[in-house]
């Protein structure tokens, strides 16, 4: 049976999912990056947690965008905004209540697109949101969601970074996963199995 979405579980599980990962995120940015990004993330989602009931007490379209706005004022770092657009802009998107969950989807990884001034293939986050929104389309029902996002962030490991700070190293990059893929996919997977069966 369809049900509503449990904002409170979704939260927490996000934030344990950053908290029992930081050292692999912080191994991960030190290769490619400048090694913050365990910690940036973890500052973040702690922040959203500690408002998880006032933000379950909220619609969802609501809660998204609060959180947002506490993702983007203790995140910092290029994920920060970038986190906190996605969650901006799914909110909208739920609120203009457009076309299904993948339309819905598509318009959040688009806004992060345009603020990342990025797109497919350049190793970032975006190379696992555009997978998800590519596996949406042909399965509304997101149960293959954690797989393709874990795959899409092992996908990360050959490309040449051209955003971002791996972008510094040109093809040196390439052999390293991108941190910031690595912690959608977590996310992802830590949360999915909450908004399995429930609907907006
Ligand atoms: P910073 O790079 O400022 O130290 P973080 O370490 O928190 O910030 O985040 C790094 C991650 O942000 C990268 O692994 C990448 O996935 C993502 N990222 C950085 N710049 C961009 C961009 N222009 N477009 C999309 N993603 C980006
Ligand atoms: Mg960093």
């Amino acid at each position: 049976m369809e049900h509503a979405i449990d904002i409170k579980a979704v939260v927490l599980a996000a934030r344990e999912a950053v908290a029992t990962h930081v050292d692999e995120l912080t191994a991960l940015d030190a290769a490619i990056g400048d090694g913050d990004h365990g910690v940036n993330l973890k500052r973040g989602f702690d922040a959203v947690a500690e408002e998880a009931d006032q933000l379950a007490a909220l619609n969802l379209a609501d809660a998204l965008s609060a959180a947002s706005t506490r993702l983007v004022m203790h995140v910092g770092g290029a994920s920060g905004p970038l986190f906190a657009t996605f969650l901006k802009a799914l909110s909208g998107a739920l609120q203009a209540g457009r076309g299904g969950i993948a339309d819905v989807f598509d318009e959040a990884v688009d806004a992060v697109a345009r603020r990342g001034r990025s797109g497919r293939g350049e190793k970032t986050l975006l190379d696992v949101l555009f997978a998800m929104a590519d596996a949406l389309r042909l399965d509304p029902t997101g149960s293959d969601l954690p797989q393709v996002a874990a795959q899409a962030a092992r996908d990360t490991i050959p490309l040449v970074a051209t955003k971002g700070r791996a972008a510094y190293l040109g093809p040196r990059s390439a052999g390293h996963m991108d941190p910031g893929a690595r912690s959608v996919a977590l996310i992802t997977i830590a949360v999915s199995h909450h908004l399995a069966g429930a609907r907006p």
